[in-house]
């Protein structure tokens, strides 16, 4: 028994199920059932709530948001050994937690869950950062989900919510501050983990806003930002060249000279040069 529900311990599921942890995989588990109970907490109010959980592993954060009350929990985990534990849960929670076995990467979760949508997870970098991208790019907007609550590299988190003119600031800060609120709302050292990664992690919570904070296409705004940082000390107007023949009027046209490099430019004007370069 736990201290958040009637299953056992989160060291005896991984002993009894042999979930020695892949690097491959990324895995570094939370063990300690208070610890994903606050981190659920952090999601908000998960009543009537569905949750997409991306890559349960072992399945604290899936007990926590289970526990915290979510409707239902939707958790695709790409590592096979984790089923079985997870099937316990399962049985715990009748009707409320359905897994998947396969990549998030190629796994559409809508068929699966009702609104209000609330996405959260404890992943690998690289997946969870391009799974972000995604999330925050849709075509359209307000997206599926009302917020995401997601564990990130100490490092990761500060570029997501980073101001302009610093180190951090990037593809990630404006693509997360375009069309959400952004805020690192937990740190966990890395003994946190098992096993400990090298580094700290954060948990950043994003609240999506009911619109864009400007008007831009997403797909310009991607391209034109991805650029532009892809050599962030180049002069706007070298770095950006590949995008436009023209890309120095176009710039002009959005107010930027383009002298300037990609980390004096605000959302506001990656926006208005988005916007320029849409213009044909
Ligand atoms: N959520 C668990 C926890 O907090 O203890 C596990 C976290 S561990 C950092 C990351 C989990 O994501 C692992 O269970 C791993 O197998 C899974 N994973 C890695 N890549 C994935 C992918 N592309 N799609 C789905 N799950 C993935």
């Amino acid at each position: 028994m736990s201290a958040i529900d009637d299953l056992p311990p989160l060291s005896r599921v991984i002993a009894d199920h042999g979930l020695s942890a892949r690097k491959s995989l990324g895995q570094n588990f939370l063990l300690d059932l208070n610890l994903t109970a606050k981190i659920a907490r952090q999601a908000g109010d998960l009543t009537g709530v569905d949750v997409l959980e991306i890559g349960p592993g072992p399945g604290g954060l899936t007990r926590g948001l289970l526990a915290e009350g979510a409707r239902k929990v939707l958790a695709i985990e790409k590592d096979a050994r984790c089923l079985p534990a997870l099937g316990e849960i399962v049985g715990a929670y009748p009707g409320r937690l359905q897994v998947i076995e396969g990549d998030a990467l190629d796994i559409d979760p809508l068929a699966h869950l009702e609104a209000p949508i609330r996405v959260a997870a404890n992943l690998p970098y690289n997946v969870g950062t391009e799974l972000l991208v995604r999330w925050l790019t849709p075509p359209d907007w307000p997206p599926f989900w009302q917020s995401l609550t997601l564990m990130f590299q100490r490092e990761v988190a500060e570029r997501i919510v980073a101001a302009p003119g610093s180190k951090a600031y990037g593809r990630l800060a404006l693509l997360a501050q375009w069309r959400a609120d952004a805020k690192i709302v937990m740190s966990l050292p890395p003994e946190a983990f098992t096993p400990p990664p090298k580094v700290s992690s954060a948990v950043v919570h994003l609240t999506a806003l009911p619109a864009p904070r400007f008007e831009a296409d997403a797909l310009v705004l991607n391209r034109v930002v991805a650029a532009a940082f892809n050599q962030r000390r180049k002069m706007l107007r070298s770095a950006l060249k590949g995008i436009a023949p023209d890309i120095e009027d176009r710039l002009r046209a959005a107010g930027i000279a383009p002298t300037e490099r990609a980390e004096q430019v605000s959302l506001e004007g990656f926006c208005a040069l988005a916007r320029a370069v849409a213009a044909g």
